[in-house]
């Protein structure tokens, strides 16, 4: 495992805490580079205190050997790499202005450029529709992992009802860009709605917007990785 790619972990980490897109929960992954049925995820803690030493390294069915306590939704992430050979990175969250989307009928739409990848698709998972009315709803076992990503099927991102969303990418940068600008799309779309009928983009709007911007996201990360790097002096100032 290069130790690039751990380093690169903890700063989505902080980066996503300092977006406002993970709070004390929700965390972020990345396939190990050497093997790919292997991933890097932090232990059990908070996101914004992840370091280096805390990043684990899991198979496909979510077991690590670090003694240190896992999070118990790592299936999210364990099934989706098993589902899709070409994601190289998830975050889940439970960022709160797409929640709204998870529950409604009214459903989010790809609505301004930098979320062009949405276009690609916005799936929902319903987990009473696989585990009944009575769970934590929490994805906490191996089957509910396969089951959000039959429900993720091809799309970049997933609605997951009364709980957060995963969004998923060929590469870490590009899975922080979307999970930052997917929460921004869903507070634009609560915004735009009370104005009534708004206009959304096309499919092949979506898909030259988020080409376009897959090329810039070096930029977003420069800036994002300073922001955090500053709160992090900040925190350990504390
Ligand atoms: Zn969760």
């Amino acid at each position: 495992m290069t130790q690039d790619l751990r380093t690169q972990l903890v700063e989505a980490n902080h980066i996503l805490f300092d977006q406002g897109v993970l709070d004390a929960f929700g965390h972020v992954s990345v396939r190990s580079d050497e093997r790919p049925d292997r991933f890097l995820l932090a232990r059990n803690m908070a996101p914004v205190l992840v370091t280096a030493e805390d990043v684990q390294e899991y198979d496909l069915d979510g077991r690590t050997s670090d003694r240190a306590p896992s999070y118990l939704e790592r299936f999210i992430h364990a099934e989706i790499y098993r589902a899709r050979p070409d994601v190289q990175a998830v975050v889940h969250s439970h960022s709160a202005s797409v929640i709204p989307f998870g529950l409604s009928s009214t459903p989010m739409r790809p609505l301004f450029h930098m979320a062009g990848f949405l276009a690609d698709g916005i799936a929902r998972f319903e987990i009473r529709d696989v585990a009944g009315d009575a769970t934590d709803l929490l994805v906490r076992d191996a089957d509910l992992g396969a089951e959000l990503a039959a429900s993720l099927g091809e799309a970049p991102f997933a609605l997951m009802r009364g709980h957060g969303s995963v969004a998923v990418a060929p590469s870490l940068p590009l899975a922080v860009y979307r999970a930052v600008y997917a929460e921004e799309n869903a507070a634009l779309q609560l915004r735009s709605m009370p104005l009534g009928d708004t206009v959304q983009l096309t499919v092949g709007e979506g898909r030259a917007a988020a080409d376009t911007n897959a090329g810039q996201v070096g930029r977003a990360w420069d800036m994002w990785r300073r922001l955090a790097a500053a709160r992090q002096q900040g925190l350990r100032a504390g």
